[in-house]
């Protein structure tokens, strides 16, 4: 494939403001740029050689550019297809915004109304819309509605009738949840000229935030897209790929390990569910759930199964993404991972989002070398006093989203969004202020897990995410010292550079030298 069309800076030096490395405890005072990487580092006054132009920083601060360890592209490309209902406050707001709805959607004949990201946790009366809500407001069209976690949607009638009777659809209320849904979405999903085309607007939103690099757990529609914009030079985001589990034997077929690929678009790995959501109540959990004790969630794989796709996808070099939520998932990943990591895990195959984690459990994931991949904006939206982790966990919640109890065990640990939603100065905010204040990090260590450990997470240590001689000039300017506390709670995103070109300025005063 080309190199990007468009030209770095030749040669820029970042001067007179702060600089965050994420490379060891060395401060420094300048950074210079050359032809799209990061040339020196260092102290004092910064090189006069000729033909370098001056970026001043005015006292800012300057970091690497955020690593978002997990992400699915794919949902966000398909936002920008429908209404967005993820700020809605009650199943009426969601009902309006469908109303409102005229643009095309998605399915045969552009027909679908597909809204996603609505939280009823966080609403007056902590319920799903329903059928005949939905009907209300659209009765022509095809609707479905999902909530934040992608576990469970509602469907309106002519939605219904169009899709086939499943285990885990309730035709009653139009609850769909899991395989079903996800068998829907597939039926659902735009061809690779869609993604191809809402691109621009998803890399745009992805520097706005200030990240430069994300773990995408890609459809094969999205790959294909990120392949077009690739070999035309204009991806400007360095994305490493996991493929959904049903990928596992193409992938062993051709032989593609971690890695394959080149400095923007990579594979990685495989992605595996082993258990559902807490928002949906499918997260398999040790002891029932405090707010339906009826259930203790769903294991989505027994032992044998998921021992013998891990096995698989290991052997063929691929780094294992495994999402496990719920103990009792935790326990049952570990028991299946275990011999594959006997020797280490130069693969660094993890978990994502280990959320419920008592002190047991804690001390095997430690042992056991995975990484665990964790969301803090989780924290920050559910795991408030009396919020929805309260709810579901009761007293659990101290274990939950645990993790100063992670890093004090020795557990090797990255940030990511998950896209609930994007954005990792939110991510920081959450991790420092976490609302169960014995999980709490500090402001050093939170942004070192959203740029330096989540390169080292997606395999990128000697490429990206940190602020180090040969590394990708990739580079955030932010407006205030994320390791100020105080600060860190208003910081904002003043420019995003990627390769060492600027691809995104609040304002003037950000724009480089011309
Ligand atoms: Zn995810």
């Amino acid at each position: 494939m080309p190199a990007p069309a468009r030209t770095p800076h030749e040669r820029l030096v970042f001067t007179n403001g702060r600089i965050r490395t994420c490379a060891g405890h060395e401060p420094a005072d300048w950074v210079c740029v050359e032809r799209g990487q990061i040339a020196a580092v260092g102290r004092g006054a910064p090189p006069e050689p000729g033909g370098a132009r001056h970026f001043d920083l005015r006292g800012r601060t300057l970091i690497p550019g955020f690593c978002d360890a997990h992400v699915h592209l794919t949902w966000v490309g398909l936002s920008f297809l429908g209404p967005d209902v993820s700020h809605a406050d009650g199943p009426e707001a969601v009902c309006a915004a469908i109303a409102a709805w005229d643009g095309p959607g998605r399915g045969p004949g552009d027909a679908w109304i597909v809204g996603d990201g609505f939280d009823e946790t966080t609403w007056p009366e902590k319920r799903l819309p329903t059928r005949d809500e939905l009907d209300g407001a659209e009765r022509r069209r095809p609707v479905v509605v999902k909530r934040v976690c992608g576990h469970v949607g509602v469907a309106n009638s002519p939605a219904l009738e169009a899709i086939p009777a499943g285990k885990h659809t309730d035709f009653a209320t139009g609850r769909i949840a899991e395989s079903d849904l996800w068998a829907l979405n597939d039926r659902l999903r735009p061809g690779p000229k869609t993604f191809t085309r809402v691109m621009p607007r998803l890399t745009q939103l992805l520097h706005r935030h200030g990240i430069t690099a994300v773990h995408d757990v890609t459809s094969a529609e999205m790959l294909r897209a990120l392949q077009t914009v690739r070999a035309h030079g204009d991806l400007e985001l360095r994305v490493s790929c996991s493929l959904p589990t049903d990928r596992l034997d193409a992938l062993c077929a051709v032989g593609l390990q971690a890695g394959f690929g080149d400095a923007w678009l990579r594979i990685l790995g495989i992605k595996f569910f082993a258990d559902g959501s807490l928002g949906a109540h499918t997260a398999f959990l040790r002891q029932p759930y405090t707010d339906a004790p009826d259930t203790r969630g769903v294991a989505l794989h027994d032992a044998d199964a998921l021992g013998s796709l891990l096995r698989q996808g290991d052997a063929a070099g691929l780094q294992l993404m495994i999402h496990a939520i719920g103990d009792a998932t935790l326990e049952r990943v570990l028991d299946c991972a275990a011999p594959l990591l006997r020797n280490g895990n130069p693969l660094r195959h993890r978990l994502e989002h280990v959320e419920v984690t008592p002190p047991d459990l804690v001390s095997c994931l430690a042992d056991s070398g995975l990484w665990a991949c964790v969301q803090p904006n989780f924290a920050g939206r559910w795991s408030q006093p009396g919020g929805m982790n309260e709810q579901r966990l009761g007293a659990r919640l101290e274990h939950c989203n645990a993790y100063k109890a992670l890093l004090d065990a020795g557990v090797p640990l990255a940030f990511g969004s998950d896209c609930m939603p994007i954005g990792p100065l939110y991510g920081l905010q959450s991790a420092t202020a976490h609302p169960v204040e014995a999980q709490r990090v500090t402001p050093a260590t939170a942004l070192e897990l959203y740029t330096a450990r989540a390169a080292d997470c997606v395999l990128a240590t000697n490429s990206f995410g940190r602020i180090a001689p040969g590394l990708a000039a990739d580079l955030v300017v932010l407006d205030g010292d994320p390791l100020d506390p105080v600060a860190l709670q208003t910081v904002r995103v003043g420019a995003t550079f990627v390769a060492g070109r600027c691809v995104y300025t609040a304002d003037s005063r950000s724009r480089p030298p011309a």
